[in-house]
């Protein structure tokens, strides 16, 4: 299981899901894709599981862990669903959308992955690969990002590996991942309004920024490729790598046409490309505060800090 100092990979076909299924039955990890990054799985109601998430990614234990579920079925057995929180689900679920909603007292969840808080985030993933999963388990699934905790986000099984290898049992392949950047994240009030705590990939009407003290991961420092990292930049100066967007062609480009949802899908890849690259700096030409730009330009702030 995790103790083991070799990490499998193996595609995300039948085969791959049976044998991922098998390992979180008996409280191992796995990293698997969802439409926005990778995540790093464990059954969300076993202790002893969800303690081995925390150590692999060396995440503090403040920091809760967002519950992976096929729907809002199952949804309702961890947490309550006012009217408003319901019609979110109706409207996105599958898909990049994480409600932070009343834990239900009898929800059978392991106390870690809510960090102590009365409140559990919920999501419905639309990646086919984590829905397969799902559905041959009887058990719902706790996931954050599969990489180091402060690290850059893995969209691919080779990102999950320079941060993991060794550390879990089996990665599943399902490609690069779509979105690109993690999802959106909501709490739904007791009074039913709404409030955003991280932007992403999903656009809801809220009425604006939730506080840090509810979102306890939502650290300044987040994302880090580990050398500085400067942002709206025109051009590069010699000793800085490039990430470009638009009509600035960098080392890596996130993308030429200005298209934000092909930024986000690139974000994380170019990245990882800025950290190993010889360069000791990283400069990042402006994104668009609009749509998925939002959530790039959250993420890159963080990078940045
Ligand atoms: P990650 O899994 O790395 O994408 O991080 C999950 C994010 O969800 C973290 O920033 C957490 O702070 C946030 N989160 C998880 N559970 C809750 C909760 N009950 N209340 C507020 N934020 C949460
Ligand atoms: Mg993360």
């Amino acid at each position: 299981m995790s103790g083991k100092n070799v990490t499998e990979v193996r595609l995300a076909d039948a085969a791959g899901i049976a044998e991922a299924a098998r390992i979180l039955e008996s409280g191992g990890l796995v990293a698997v894709p969802t439409e926005t990054v990778y995540g790093l799985a464990a059954r969300a109601d076993s202790a002893e599981a969800v303690a081995r998430i925390y150590a692999a990614k060396g995440r503090p234990d403040f920091n809760p862990l967002i519950v992976h579920v096929s729907g809002v079925e199952q949804a309702r057995t961890y947490a309550e669903f006012a009217p408003e929180a319901r019609a979110l689900a109706a409207a996105h679920w599958p898909g990049p959308l994480t409600l932070v909603l009343p834990r239900r007292q009898d929800a059978p969840l392991a106390p870690a992955v809510t960090a102590g808080l009365s409140t559990v985030a919920l999501r419905a993933p639309a990646h086919p690969a984590m829905q397969a999963l799902l559905a041959a388990v009887d058990f719902p699934l706790a996931a954050p990002s599969a990489n180091r905790s402060g690290f850059i986000s893995p969209t691919t099984p080779a990102h999950v590996l320079a941060s993991l290898d060794g550390r879990i049992d089996l990665v599943l392949d399902g490609g690069a991942t779509t979105a690109g950047v993690e999802s959106t994240i909501v709490a739904v009030r007791a009074d039913g309004s709404v409030d955003e705590l991280r932007p992403g990939p999903i656009a809801v009407g809220t009425r604006g920024g939730g506080g840090g003290i509810e979102a306890p991961g939502q650290l300044a420092s987040h994302y880090a490729p580990g050398k500085p990292v400067r942002l709206g930049a025109l051009d590069a100066e010699a000793d800085e790598f490039l990430i470009g967007f638009g009509a600035i062609a960098g080392d890596c480009t996130l993308s030429a046409s200005g298209d934000v949802t092909e930024a986000a899908a690139r974000l994380y890849a170019c990245l990882h490309q800025a950290a190993r690259a010889p360069q000791p700096r990283i400069a990042v030409a402006r994104v668009p505060e609009q749509g998925v730009g939002r959530a790039i330009n959250d993420r890159l702030r963080r990078a940045a800090a």
